[in-house]
């Protein structure tokens, strides 16, 4: 199974537009931060967990060619408004399975409505063809099986998703025991780590670090990152086995059991 992080940025995005600061100009390229993404290669099988606003150069620049599946972890903006892009994989494959909790499917109606009424159609060309599929708990696309786990989003419960030994939990303030128990045994974690201060609906990077040492995967990732943090800065500098996530990293993990 490989993943490949197609954004690791916070939801402006890093450069923010029109912004000076140091990291913005940074010419490093682990820098340019497009809106938070993963891809998951298992076989033959592709599946996208959330489609940003840059899905389509995301997928252009990692050479990604096919589409299986999307899996949503929340209806932020920075989530899922790429999810147009995924009509030319519809176009070629039929209808394409959307996974999400009932409130995240209930968004996408009222957000891409053209999609979902005859009645409003879409100038141009086309709509994409998706199949709405509730997650209420565990399931498998093609085999490949995810198990979602709550997290808390500030006030908001979304889903992170473990897949075998692999979990991607972005977007997350708080983990509960429960879902901490889920997440033990991990041969890779990627995790949320918003920037050094403390905010209230994301984990700050000493949260981020202390919620790695108590979960012990072997190792991790941290995404979501927004321009007060400069990759270089922390090159070196991160506990054994955690580093940044950067736009383009890919990571090969031992395929989760099929069943
Ligand atoms: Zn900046
Ligand atoms: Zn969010
Ligand atoms: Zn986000």
């Amino acid at each position: 199974m490989r993943i490949t992080v197609l954004g690791s940025g916070t939801s402006n995005g890093v450069p923010v537009i029109g912004c000076d600061c140091r990291v913005c100009q940074s010419d490093d390229p682990r820098d340019r931060r497009t809106r938070p993404s993963i891809a998951i290669e298992a076989g033959e099988t592709t599946i996208a967990v959330d489609t940003t606003p840059e899905l389509r150069l995301q997928f252009l620049a990692n050479g990604i060619r096919r589409l299986d599946a999307v899996v949503y972890t929340h209806e932020h903006a920075d989530h899922i408004y790429g999810l147009d892009d995924v009509r030319v994989f519809s176009m070629r494959r039929g209808p394409l399975p959307v996974y999400g909790r009932a409130r995240v499917l209930d968004t996408l109606r009222r957000a891409f409505a053209y999609i979902f009424s005859d009645a409003l159609p879409r100038a141009g060309g086309g709509k994409p063809s998706l199949d709405l599929r509730v997650v209420d708990g565990p399931f498998e696309i093609q085999g490949v099986p995810f198990e979602p786990i709550v997290v808390w989003h500030g006030q908001l419960a979304i889903d992170a998703y473990r897949i075998g030994d692999f979990a991607y939990v972005t977007d997350v303030g708080r983990i509960d025991d429960a879902s901490m128990d889920r997440l033990r045994g991990l041969d890779v974690l990627i995790l949320d780590a918003l920037r050094e201060a403390r905010h209230p609906t994301h984990f700050s990077l000493a949260e981020a670090l202390a919620t790695i040492e108590d979960l012990r995967p072997r190792r991790a990732f941290l995404t979501h990152i927004c321009h007060e943090m400069k990759h270089g800065d922390f090159d070196g500098k991160l506990p054994a086995g955690v580093a940044f996530a950067y736009d383009g990293l890919r990571i090969e993990i031992d395929d989760p059991p099929i069943r």
